[in-house]
């Protein structure tokens, strides 16, 4: 088998999977993509082949105006009835109403699911076509995030966010005369989102060294290329440029590939995403809008990197790490948690305590890994994450937001995301790391504002 960087798309969602060298057999879910000018000429013919013959379409305002005339337009000219569903609010949220929302408007008559959107449209659709059991299919607008091909969808649930492995849609069209014109905004997301690959493939290497996690080198090195044609064509998305634009799109649905291949969200999320998830969180307690999820995502990266670039130089003490599991607060860490992440600590508490998140007996096993390998942690660092500067001037030239502040987040939230990240999943991040340590808490970051 040929290794996965150097297949072509439709190479890789063979029906038949991969079986690799990692011991997994490969496969994604996804039937039919086509990405580029005219994609969408291609439309009823993905429907047709995962046995679509009348779509239930979910869109909100912006789609529709965005897509709408040509997906009409290529539905009907192939006689593939429809019946729509236009989210009208301003901020769709993933969440319970808007998916109770779909459940009321849906038409029985349907047997397909399409998705004219990106991020929680996408999301919901996702959600949605497995409760009801029918295939679904999304037309991409926006080149803004990753999760167009994978098999999980972001939600919020409880008013946490969470992470619900569905079922990947079985078709996707990217037509490059739609997702072009999306707003600058969401360019630069689909950026940032991109961005982000090589913490989580640099934090997936890292756990699969301390906590024996699985890890496939393949998947890793098909996302690594496909971030290296975006960042070498990146400063085209400044014009719009195709070859720019469509490198951005195929990275994001390769990493949602990536995703399902893995079975986990290793290939494509790391600490960088935990700092997105939380102040998203943080965002919903406010009832603050909430910034693109890929914008937030590029921020998380830079901060990852700075904290990667202070750890480089310390070096790990066992000593202080066995004083800090033995001393450790068990109330304080409850009141920190209940402090962070207000209505929806309880949930959190509750989960992080079933799954032993403080088990001073997994902490002891992890450190002795973590001391053991130091030298090794701090050669896949070496290896997978570029200079900061490169990254940040490469997105300073692209306009896009470098800070918490940028973003409407100042310090302590900043923090509160750093320190909260850990609590939320049975997900081993760079601050895991330094919990073992005994160097969280103390950690001095972010730095104060030059
Ligand atoms: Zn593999
Ligand atoms: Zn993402």
């Amino acid at each position: 088998m040929k290794p996965f960087a150097q297949m072509s798309l439709q190479e890789l969602i063979a029906p038949e999977g991969h079986a690799c060298a990692c011991g997994k057999r490969h496969k994604a879910g996804l039937r039919c993509l086509r990405i580029g000018t005219g994609a969408l000429e291609s439309l009823p013919r993905c429907l047709f082949d995962i046995g679509v013959t009348k779509s239930f379409v979910i869109m909100d305002s912006n789609t529709r105006k965005a897509a709408w005339h040509l997906v009409e337009h290529a539905l009907d000219k192939a006689g593939i009835q429809h019946t729509e569903y236009v989210f009208t609010k301003t901020h769709v949220e993933p969440d319970e109403h808007s998916l109770g929302s779909l459940v009321m408007a849906f038409d029985p008559g349907c047997d397909g699911i399409l998705a004219v959107g990106s991020g929680v449209l996408n999301d919901l659709a996702k959600v949605f076509a497995h409760a009801v059991g029918l295939p679904s299919a999304v037309v991409a607008t926006a080149p803004s995030m990753d999760g167009y091909a994978s098999d999980n969808a972001s939600m919020i649930r409880n008013r946490v966010k969470v992470s619900l492995y569905n079922a990947c849609p079985q078709a996707i069209v990217a037509d490059t005369r739609v997702v072009k014109e999306a707003p600058m905004r969401m360019l630069q997301a689909g950026l940032g989102d991109m961005l982000a690959k090589y913490q989580s493939i640099c934090e997936w290497r890292i756990a699969n060294l301390v906590t024996g996690e699985y890890y496939c080198e393949n998947i890793a090195g098909l996302v690594r290329a496909s971030l290296k044609k975006i960042v070498d064509n990146a400063e085209g998305l400044k014009n719009r440029d195709e070859a720019a634009i469509e490198a951005v799109v195929e990275g994001l649905v390769l990493s949602g590939i990536a995703m399902s291949f893995a079975e986990v969200s290793r290939p494509a999320s790391g600490l960088e995403h935990y700092f997105s998830h939380i102040w998203e969180m943080m965002a919903l307690e406010r009832g603050l809008p909430v910034e693109l999820h890929g914008i937030q995502v590029g921020i998380g990266t830079l901060l990852s990197m700075q904290i990667w670039d202070r750890l480089k130089t310390i070096t790990p003490n066992r000593e202080k790490a066995e004083r800090f599991i033995e001393t450790f607060d068990e109330k304080a860490w409850e009141h920190r948690v209940r402090a962070t992440f207000g209505s929806a600590a309880q949930a959190i508490l509750d989960t992080a305590r079933k799954e032993g998140r403080n088990n001073k007996a997994a902490h002891k096993k992890r450190l002795d890994k973590t001391l053991k390998h130091w030298q090794d942690i701090l050669n896949i660092v070496a290896e997978e994450l570029p200079l900061y500067q490169k990254i940040e001037g490469l997105m300073k030239s692209l306009d896009l937001p470098l800070t918490p502040a940028d973003i409407g987040f100042d310090e302590k939230d900043t923090r509160d995301a750093f320190l909260g990240a850990r609590e939320i999943r049975n997900k081993y991040l760079t601050s895991s790391l330094l919990w073992d340590l005994g160097l969280l808490y103390d950690f001095p970051f972010p730095e104060p504002a030059k």
